[in-house]
C-alpha cells in the first residue's frame, strides 16, 4: 500500500472545517488592518535560506529539504516566509513605489525534524509582515492582532511570551558578556553548543537539551544590554500592549531560532500541546532587507503554526461541523434522471448543495442514501409524477411531504432554501 512520507500527512475533510474557520477570520482581520496577500514559490534557491536565516541555525543546519535540480542548482523548499517576501519586496523593488508594505500568506512549510504530535515535516503557517514601519507601535498591532484573532477563535489558555533582542548597537556589550559567562559552563555543554561558541553564541540560549537548559539558566539576558534606543523601544511596545489589555510575560530567555531577529520578539505560548508549546511566533528584523541586498528597511513579521493552532482549538472541543445536503434528488428512471440532472446543476449554481445519483438505484436504497449525506430535503421524481407535471417534496425533519408543480419548481425551491 503507498503512504505518505514519514512527516507528512492528509489533512482529510472531515477535519477541514475548522481550517476554513480560522482561514476566514484571519483573513478577514488581515484585509481590516490592511495586509495584502502575496503568494510566494514553494521552492527558492537554498542560498536565500541560509543567508536570512542564518548558516548556524537548527532549520540551515539540519531540518532543510535541500536538493539539486537537474542542472545541479541547489535549491530548498522553504521552511518559512520571511526570507522569501524579504526577496520578493526587493527583486520588484517595491520599496521603490510604496516602502511601506503589509503582507500576508499562508502555505506550507517543510522542515525535516522528528515528527510527533504538533510536529510535521509539511506543516503550514499563517504569516504576516510589515516593511518599512521602525514604530514600536507596529511590534504592538501585530501582537494585539495576534490577540484579537486567538480571542475571536474562542482559544484561552495562551499566553504572549516578549523579549527585546536589542540591534547591532547593543550586540557587542552583550555578546561579551554571554561569552564569559559561558566560558565559565563550558564543561556543562553539549557538544553543539561548545561548537557554536565561536560562530554563534547567541543561539546557545536556544538549545533544547535539559542540561544546558539547566546550566544557562542565569546566563546574561540581551534585555540586560540594551542601548537606550532598544529600551526605548521595548518600553513603548509594552505601555501599548498594557493600554491595550493585551496580557503579555515579559521573557528574558526568549531568544528565537532565526539569526535575523532584533528588537522585540515574541512567542505565543499554549499549555495544552505539551512540548510543543508555541502556536506563533515573531519578531522585528531590522536588517534582513539590507543583508538580502535591499535599502535599509525595518520590518516585523510573525507566523502562525497552523497545524498546533487547530490542534488547541481540537483540545479545546471546537468540534468540526460537516455542512449537511440542503436537498437529494430522488429520481426514479431515465427522464427522471435526466430532469433531476439538470435541476441539480442549475441549483448547485445558485449555491444550494444539492446531489443526486446517477446508479439507477432503487427508491428504497436512494432514500437511504439521501440519510446517509444528512439531505435537509428529499425531491422525488417517479414516472408517474413527472406525467402529472408534479414532483413531491419532502422535508427529512418532520416528514411533512408537499406536491409542487414542475414548471415552479426551481423558484419555490429558491423560496425555501434562499430564506
Ligand atoms: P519550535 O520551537 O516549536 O520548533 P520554531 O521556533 O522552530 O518552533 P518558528 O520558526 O517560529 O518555529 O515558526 C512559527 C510557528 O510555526 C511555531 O510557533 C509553530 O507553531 C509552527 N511550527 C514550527 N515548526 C513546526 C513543525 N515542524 N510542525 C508544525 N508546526 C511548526
Ligand atoms: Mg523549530
Amino acid at each position: 500500500m503507498m503512504q505518505t512520507i514519514r512527516g507528512f500527512r492528509d489533512i482529510l475533510p472531515k477535519h477541514i472545517s475548522l481550517w476554513q474557520r480560522v482561514e476566514k477570520e484571519a483573513i478577514r482581520l488581515f484585509e481590516a488592518f490592511g495586509f495584502k496577500e502575496i503568494r510566494i514559490p514553494i521552492l527558492e534557491k537554498t542560498q536565500l535560506f541560509a543567508r536570512s536565516i542564518g548558516e548556524v541555525t537548527d532549520i540551515v543546519e539540519k531540518e532543510m529539504y535541500t536538493f539539486a535540480d537537474r542542472k545541479g542548482d541547489k535549491l530548498t523548499l522553504r521552511p518559512e516566509a520571511t526570507a522569501s517576501i524579504v526577496r520578493s519586496y526587493i527583486q520588484h523593488k517595491m520599496y521603490a513605489t510604496d516602502p511601506i508594505r503589509k503582507f500576508y500568506m499562508i502555505g506550507p512549510m517543510f522542515r525535516r525534524e522528528r515528527p510527533q504530535k504538533g510536529r510535521y515535516r509539511q506543516f503550514y503557517q499563517i504569516d504576516a509582515e510589515i516593511l518599512g514601519v521602525e514604530s514600536a507601535y507596529v511590534d504592538s498591532q501585530l501582537i494585539f492582532l495576534l490577540n484579537e484573532l486567538f480571542k475571536r477563535l474562542g482559544l484561552t489558555g495562551l499566553s504572549a511570551h516578549i523579549n527585546s533582542l536589542g540591534c547591532p548597537e547593543c550586540r557587542p556589550s552583550f555578546q561579551e558578556a554571554l561569552l564569559g559567562f559561558i566560558e565559565s559552563k563550558k564543561d556543562k555543554l553539549c557538544k553543539n553548543c561548545i561548537r557554536r561558541m565561536d560562530k554563534n553564541p547567541l543561539r546557545i540560549l536556544d538549545c533544547k537539551v535539559t542540561d544546558c537548559k539547566d546550566a544557562l539558566a542565569d546566563a546574561p539576558a540581551t534585555l540586560d544590554h540594551l542601548c537606550p534606543a532598544c529600551e526605548d523601544h521595548f518600553n513603548t511596545v509594552k505601555k501599548t500592549l498594557e493600554k491595550q489589555k493585551v496580557d503579555f510575560i515579559v521573557d528574558k530567555s526568549l531568544v528565537r531560532g532565526l539569526d535575523y531577529y532584533t528588537r522585540t520578539a515574541w512567542e505565543i505560548q499554549t499549555t495544552t500541546l505539551g512540548a510543543q508549546s508555541a502556536v506563533a511566533g515573531g519578531g522585528r528584523y531590522d536588517g534582513l532587507v539590507k543583508e538580502l541586498g535591499g535599502p535599509q528597511t525595518p520590518a516585523i513579521g510573525f507566523a502562525i503554526g497552523f497545524d498546533r493552532l487547530v490542534e488547541v482549538m481540537e483540545q479545546l472541543n471546537e468540534i468540526p461541523v460537516e455542512k449537511s445536503l440542503d436537498l437529494f434528488i430522488v429520481s426514479l428512471g431515465d427522464a427522471a434522471m435526466e430532469k433531476g440532472y439538470h435541476w441539480s446543476c442549475e441549483l448547485n449554481q445558485l449555491g444550494i448543495r444539492t446531489e443526486m445519483d446517477f446508479r439507477g438505484k432503487s427508491m428504497k436504497a436512494l432514500m437511504k442514501r439521501a440519510n446517509k449525506l444528512s439531505a435537509q430535503y428529499v425531491l422525488i421524481a417517479g414516472e408517474n409524477e413527472l406525467m402529472e407535471n408534479t414532483i413531491i417534496l419532502r422535508d427529512m425533519n418532520t416528514k411533512e411531504q408537499v406536491s409542487l408543480a414542475l414548471e415552479t419548481l426551481v423558484p419555490e425551491l429558491i423560496k425555501i432554501f434562499k430564506k
